[in-house]
């Protein structure tokens, strides 16, 4: 029987909520297949953590995580504490010095779900997009001088290194490689943006290179959002910079039908360290505790898990018993027009998975 250990981190909102659903799921999961099974370990971190500590994890955090073979995260977010607080003292103070340098974000709409695109369904909008994790606009780098005066200043520098443009292109050709359709768009914004973006571009020939049987295109990003909404049918996978796909990716989500159904990876692709599996979503403060928040980007999110920990037919049959479950009005959240709860949702992908013939 093999063993894997999971960090969960539910974090804030409704992250609680949906990640103890997404333990029940795995829990569920693993019964029924047998080979292997979870140990999870609950941490405590994030807004709640801060407003006792005055951090959002502790000094050890990452020690007490290096070790576990991945991480199940909610949400980071408090109404009372800034933004960049949050995300910088948990959410980036683990994928970075993790160096998960890659986010993928499948985009489908699921059966029995609606897109607000007309008469789009899973065969016109099948999308995975790559987001750079680790640099670019949000690097962190920049500066605030002079505050309180008329001469303040501010500086946010995009920053972009060769070897980090280099190894997410590589992933997101291989990862197009792996598709059926083997097709990458490379977006960036190289007219306006003339010294980074135009290197992304040249990287992305040079990459392209190695991949001689992926055929890719180059877009700008704001013609890029024309296209997914426009011609949806034309894409399938999509790397772009950290801010850029930030911003694409929740696009992505409400063309699917619900920020409530996306989930992400943030990638170690080498596996030095622990990958971190999360829904797109915030942590929703206006429903929290309502027992109503969409679990499915959190069940997504655990498919996206098995297949790192290469459990495959675990993953798939994960990815059916969602499926059959959306295309069940019955179990639609009312972010999708249901009037499910988030318990009707789990039991419901439980039952599913038990009698999944996968
Ligand atoms: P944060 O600041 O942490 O990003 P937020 O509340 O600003 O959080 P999101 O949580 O990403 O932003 O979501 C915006 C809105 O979408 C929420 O207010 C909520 O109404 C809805 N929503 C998001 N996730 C879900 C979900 N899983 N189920 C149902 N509704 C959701």
């Amino acid at each position: 029987m093999k063993t894997y250990k999971i960090a969960a981190i539910p974090g804030d909102g409704i992250g609680a909520e949906v990640v103890s659903a997404g333990i029940e799921v795995l829990q569920a999961l693993a019964k029924r297949d047998g080979s292997f099974e979870f140990l999870v370990d609950d941490f405590d971190w994030g807004g709640e953590y801060y407003k006792k500590h005055g951090r959002m994890m502790p000094g050890d955090g990452l020690d007490q995580i290096r070790n576990h073979d991945a991480i199940l995260f909610g949400s980071a977010g408090h109404p009372d504490i800034p933004d960049h607080v949050t995300l910088w003292g948990l959410r980036l103070a683990i994928c970075q010095p993790f160096d998960q340098y890659a986010n993928v974000r499948p985009t489908r709409v699921l059966p029995g779900i609606t897109s607000p695109l007309r008469k789009v369904n899973d065969k016109e909008l099948d999308w995975v997009i790559v987001r750079e994790n680790s640099e670019g606009e949000y690097a962190g780098v920049g500066g605030r001088v002079h505050q309180g005066s008329p001469l303040e200043a501010a500086t946010d520098v995009a920053m972009f290194t060769r070897p980090g443009v280099e190894r997410i292109m590589r992933f997101a050709f291989r990862l197009a490689q792996t598709r059926p359709r083997k097709l990458l768009t490379v977006v960036t914004k190289s007219n306006a943006q003339r010294h980074a973006m135009v290197m992304w571009d040249e990287i992305a020939t040079e990459i392209a290179r190695e991949f001689p049987d992926v055929t890719w295109d180059r877009m700008l990003v704001d013609a890029m959002t024309m296209r997914m909404v426009m011609r949806p049918q034309s894409i399938d996978t999509v790397v772009a910079t950290n801010l850029h796909a930030d911003i694409l990716s929740d696009l992505a989500a409400a063309l699917s039908g619900s920020l409530g159904i996306a989930p992400t990876a943030n990638l170690n692709p080498e596996r030095h360290y622990p990958s971190m599996f999360e829904p797109i979503h915030g942590s929703a403060f206006d429903i929290m505790g309502k027992g109503i928040a969409n679990p499915i980007g959190t069940f997504w999110s655990a498919v996206m898990l098995m297949e790192h920990l290469d459990e495959n037919p675990a993953a798939s049959r994960l990815m059916e018993a969602i499926e059959q479950v959306t295309a069940d009005p019955r179990f639609h959240t009312p972010d999708l027009g249901g009037s499910a709860t988030t318990d009707d949702v789990t039991a419901a992908v439980i039952d599913a998975i038990r009698g999944a013939n996968v």
